[in-house]
Order: C-alpha cells, then sequence, then structure tokens
C-alpha cells in the first residue's frame, strides 16, 4: 500500500479525479497559487529564525525580512498564479512580510519554549502491521514547561476556523499520533495553529479516544482509495486553484476557449452550438407559454359561444370539456388515510404497483440486505443517460 500524507487524503475528498491525475499518474505542473507561494516563503523565514536560534543566533526582524525578501525574488516565478485581478505581486510580497513582523512581535525573543524541530519530517504508521503507512511535515516540534510537546502549525490564510474545527483537524491529529509513535514516553502534545493575519492562536489536544477515532477514520479512507475505481470530478470553489483546467472534462473547454480571441472563441464550434442550444430553448419557452395562452382563449371562446367546434383557416379545432374523477396526489394529506382504506380492505395489490424509481434508489444506496438486492439485479441493467443542464457564468468564468 502507498505512503499516504494529510494533504493527500484532502485531495481525494476535495476532488477524486484531481487526485487521480496528481498520485495515480504523477502528473506534476509547474503553476502553483501565489497563496501558496507566500505560504511558503512565510514558512521558510520562520524556520530560519528558529534554526538559527538554535546555533545562538538571534535574527532581527530586519535580517528575517531580508531574508524573506531575497528568497521571494530568487524562487518568485512566471507560473505563479494570482486570481484576484485587482492584486498584483507585490501586494502578496509585502502581506508576507506584515505576517512576519506580526509573528516576530509576539514572540521575539522567541525563548519561551526549546525547539526540537524545524520542518520535521515524520513516517509513522497506523497499525502495527505497517499497512497504514502516513507521512507529513511538521512546521516546529518543542517542547515547553511542564513537560509539554507543542506541534505548530503556521498558517498565513486570510480565515480563521473554529475551535471546533481545530479541534476535529486530521493533520495535527495525524502528527501527533506520529509524534507518540517515534517518541513514547511523551504523553502530553499541544496542538498549536498560528494564525498570523489574525495574530492569535488556536489550541487543542486530543483524547485517547479522539485517536482512536481518527485511526479509525483514516484507515477508512484509505481503504475507500485504495479500492476506488471511478474517480469523478468534484467542482467546489477550489477549481479556480486547480493546476488541471485542461485534463478535467468540467474545465477543459472553459480553458481551451478561455484562451482564443473574441473572433475565433464565438466560432469555435463548442461556443456555437450551446448558444444556439441555449437561443433553441428560450424560443421554445417563449413558444409554450404562448400556446398556453392561445389554448385558454379557446376555452373561453369555447364556452362564450357555446360551440364545441371552431374552424380556423385550413383546419378545425375540437374543443372537448369532460370531467374526470380525481384522487389525492401522492404528497396530499389526505393520501394516506386513503391508502390505509384501501390496504384495510386487502386491495392494495389491485391498484398498486413496483414504483422503479424508488427501486433504484434502494439499489443504489444499498438499503435493501446484499442476498435481496441481488436477485433484484438479475433484472436490472445500465442503460445510458443523458442530460443538457444550462446555467450562467460565474464572473470569473465570464
Ligand atoms: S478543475 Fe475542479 S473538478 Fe476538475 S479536476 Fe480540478 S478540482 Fe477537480
Amino acid at each position: 500500500m502507498p505512503i499516504y500524507s494529510h494533504s493527500q487524503l484532502s485531495m481525494y475528498e476535495d476532488c477524486p479525479l484531481k487526485y487521480k491525475l496528481r498520485y495515480r499518474e504523477g502528473i506534476k505542473r509547474a503553476a502553483e497559487g501565489v497563496e501558496g507561494f507566500l505560504g511558503t516563503m512565510v514558512h521558510d523565514t520562520l524556520k530560519k529564525c528558529y534554526d538559527d536560534l538554535r546555533f545562538t543566533k538571534a535574527n532581527a526582524l530586519s535580517d528575517l525580512l531580508a531574508y524573506y525578501n531575497g528568497i521571494w525574488q530568487e524562487k518568485w516565478h512566471d507560473s505563479v498564479v494570482i486570481l484576484k485581478e485587482d492584486l498584483v505581486e507585490e501586494h502578496y510580497r509585502a502581506l508576507g512580510e506584515k505576517l512576519i513582523e506580526t509573528y516576530y512581535k509576539r514572540f521575539a525573543p522567541f525563548d519561551s519554549d526549546i525547539t526540537i524541530g524545524t520542518e520535521m519530517s515524520l513516517n509513522f504508521s497506523l497499525d502495527d502491521q505497517n499497512r497504514y503507512r502516513m507521512t507529513g511535515y511538521i512546521d516546529r516540534l518543542s517542547r515547553t514547561q511542564g513537560d509539554v510537546h507543542e506541534i505548530h502549525d503556521y498558517k498565513t490564510s486570510a480565515y480563521l476556523p473554529s475551535q471546533e474545527d481545530a479541534d476535529n483537524d486530521r493533520q495535527l491529529g495525524l502528527y501527533n499520533i506520529g509524534i507518540q509513535k517515534r517518541w513514547p514516553a511523551i504523553k502530553n502534545i499541544r496542538l498549536v495553529w498560528h494564525y498570523l493575519a489574525f495574530d492569535t492562536e488556536l489550541v487543542s489536544h486530543r483524547t485517547s479516544e479522539a485517536i482512536s477515532n481518527l485511526v479509525r477514520d483514516t484507515k477508512r479512507l484509505i481503504d475507500e482509495i485504495e479500492a476506488a475505481r471511478d474517480f469523478p470530478p468534484r467542482e467546489s470553489p477550489l477549481c479556480d486553484w486547480c493546476e488541471y483546467p485542461d485534463l478535467c472534462p468540467r474545465r477543459k473547454h472553459l480553458f481551451k476557449v478561455e484562451a482564443l480571441p473574441v473572433n475565433e472563441y464565438l466560432d469555435e464550434p463548442g461556443v456555437v452550438l450551446v448558444n444556439k442550444y441555449v437561443s433553441l430553448k428560450n424560443e421554445e419557452a417563449r413558444i409554450r407559454d404562448e400556446v398556453e395562452k392561445v389554448r385558454e382563449a379557446i376555452l373561453d371562446y369555447a364556452r362564450r359561444e357555446e360551440v364545441e367546434v371552431i374552424r380556423g383557416s385550413d383546419c378545425k379545432a375540437r374543443v372537448k370539456v369532460d370531467e374526470k374523477l380525481k384522487f389525492p396526489r401522492k404528497n396530499d394529506a389526505e393520501r394516506r388515510e386513503l391508502d390505509d382504506i384501501i390496504k384495510g380492505a386487502g386491495k392494495w395489490g389491485e391498484v398498486s404497483e413496483l414504483d422503479t424509481t424508488l427501486l433504484t434508489r434502494f439499489v443504489e444506496n444499498s438499503l435493501w440486505s446484499r442476498d435481496l438486492i441481488d436477485q433484484v439485479m438479475k433484472y436490472g441493467r445500465i442503460e445510458e443517460s443523458t442530460s443538457i443542464h444550462i446555467s450562467k457564468l460565474k464572473d470569473r468564468e465570464n
């Protein structure tokens, strides 16, 4: 079984197709979001801060900012993607400086704990048979007063999660397991997230019950990934940062036409077909409304003139008004009483039949026993079903 990381598992949960492209097919792309680039630069700078301290070198804030700006310049590349249209590289570089300054002012001279490691690589198993192997990097591990070990994670995002999110966070929970596997004597671990943009920390710790649940859930997820044969695309706001739009059936065409000049774009066969389809559907809706209005007018005319046949130029319309017996529909309030009366009279079988839509739901969601589903499935068959759903483009897609 391959070695898994938290980010690998999250990618599968966010979008199975993206996971497949990255980890099963090993397709790597140079493109990265500016947010990720900024995060890496800030992480590297804070790593230097603590690494140098281990050699008794206390950097001034200006030293760290000089280092940060140096690596920013050296590592910046053309494939860094900035999505926000009103922002440029300089805005993000300056934001990184601000985050480092905030952290520095809060923790300098950085002597409240002892750093054990920065960017510490962890490899461990969730089971004794070495089947469920995990890997990860801890931003910083430290030991503080009272022999408490702290797993630190730096966050540069502009989103502050809730305490509940922190208490359920898988990544640091897994690192907690990894540290205790490496050093079983460590009993007291605190998980600390530094939300630099908010100058605040979230702190959590894991009970042994929470650890057992985490191990169970992570193993289940790994089993699901290992057994997966289908890796469907799952659209979400994260698609805007996805590096595989050209390989994704949900984004491929948008990606292709985005690059075309307007005149070529309007002639592209897919664009032409969708434009034609939308225009015909609009016309169809308009005609349907019009047909309904004329139909009502014909009925009115027939009632008013007391006629059953109305002559046109080349054809005639015959108007028929019948009275039909109706019973409450499925969701009407009285329907259940009616059902009960018929069932009570032992006549249900004479007036009811199999609801195949409901049957499909029971089979697809495995709501019956395997044995019964297997028997029913002898009569089931897979048929292709098609649909076209039209929606407005989002601002960014426009
Ligand atoms: S664009 Fe979205 S749906 Fe497509 S692979 Fe990427 S994340 Fe998945």
